[in-house]
């Protein structure tokens, strides 16, 4: 009774745990209370609590640098110029909205930053979401991309979604991310309708999207397009802003919407540590059993089997 009672209290903690750390953390708490069980301890190593900071980081990819201009847009402007425009904007408003950023570049860099390096520091980052950021003159409005990589797990709220970063081929970890990829395009493209701002949503072998192991879109700021004729150019200090803030906004709700889903992974997670407590409190008990049964005389072994 002594002891399932304690392991009725270790089954709460390790549910809260997982609740708190996700799955892994259980795993880990799982395993130290069945060597802890044997031999109680004062307290059982703790993991450390994850951080929360990466669920607000942004990673920002302004597209092209140093000798890469890109494409020359109004005015004889070049492109790398003006994915950095957009870039500053984003990164002001995204921290606006209590978001963390990170970019490949905060200016001109005196090489060019190749796809690969991109990737890297971005898959560094454990950002919560990744944008790679292109400018156009051709086209209407803004272009959003997601990867053309079938998603691995179709759903974004997926239980067999990874909980830490596992290792990944690099041509296709963008696969893993897919679903929740799509979710984050479909919100930025509703958050542009909101702000009347045009769009246009679509799927393409955009590197360094396929290489990058987080939710993540290109956008391609293209003119926008006037009713009357007539266009508003990429290089438009207001549209840039607008668009900046739509995507602020579109990113908090969601941000809230993955947050409210993970709630499913949690418990999902706590469900998988409720069984692995109770497979450790069997072999526990059973540890218990053998050790009773050899400590004591043959024929109350016999009955204890
Ligand atoms: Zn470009």
């Amino acid at each position: 009774l002594t002891l399932s009672f304690k392991l009725a209290s270790r089954q709460y903690a390790a549910v809260l745990l997982a609740a708190l750390a996700g799955a892994a953390a259980a795993a880990f708490s799982v395993h130290a209370q069945s060597q802890s069980q044997l031999q109680p301890q004062p307290s059982a190593a703790q993991p450390p609590a994850p951080s929360t900071a990466s669920s607000r980081l942004v990673f920002l990819d302004p597209a092209h640098g140093a000798s890469d201009t890109g494409a020359t847009l109004a005015d004889h402007t070049q492109e790398k110029d003006v994915t950095l425009a957009i870039a500053v904007r984003l990164r002001n408003a995204l921290t606006a909205a209590g978001f963390t950023v990170i970019a490949t570049r905060d200016s001109d860099p005196s090489d060019p930053i190749t796809t690969d390096q991109r990737a890297e520091a971005a898959n560094r980052a454990h950002a919560t979401a990744c944008i790679v950021i292109h400018a156009t003159n051709t086209g209407s409005g803004v272009h959003v991309y997601t990867s053309t990589l079938q998603p691995l797990y179709p759903q974004p709220n997926d239980p067999a979604y990874p909980a830490a970063f596992v290792p990944t081929p690099w041509d296709t970890a963008q696969a893993a991310f897919v679903s929740r990829s799509q979710t984050l395009a479909t919100a930025f493209a509703s958050g542009l309708a909101n702000a009347h701002l045009a769009s246009l949503s679509g799927r393409a072998p955009l590197r360094p999207l396929d290489n990058l192991m987080c939710p993540a879109m290109a956008i391609e700021l293209a003119p926008l397009s006037a009713p009357g004729g007539g266009a508003t150019p990429v290089t438009d200090a207001s549209y840039q802003q607008q668009v900046a803030t739509a995507l602020a906004t579109s990113l908090s709700t969601w941000r809230v919407q993955l947050d409210s889903t993970s709630g499913n992974d949690s418990q999902a997670a706590a469900q998988r540590a409720i069984t692995a407590a109770e497979a450790a409190a069997r072999a526990v008990a059973r540890a218990r059993a053998a050790a009773s049964a050899s400590a004591a005389q043959p024929a109350t072994r016999k009955a204890a089997q």
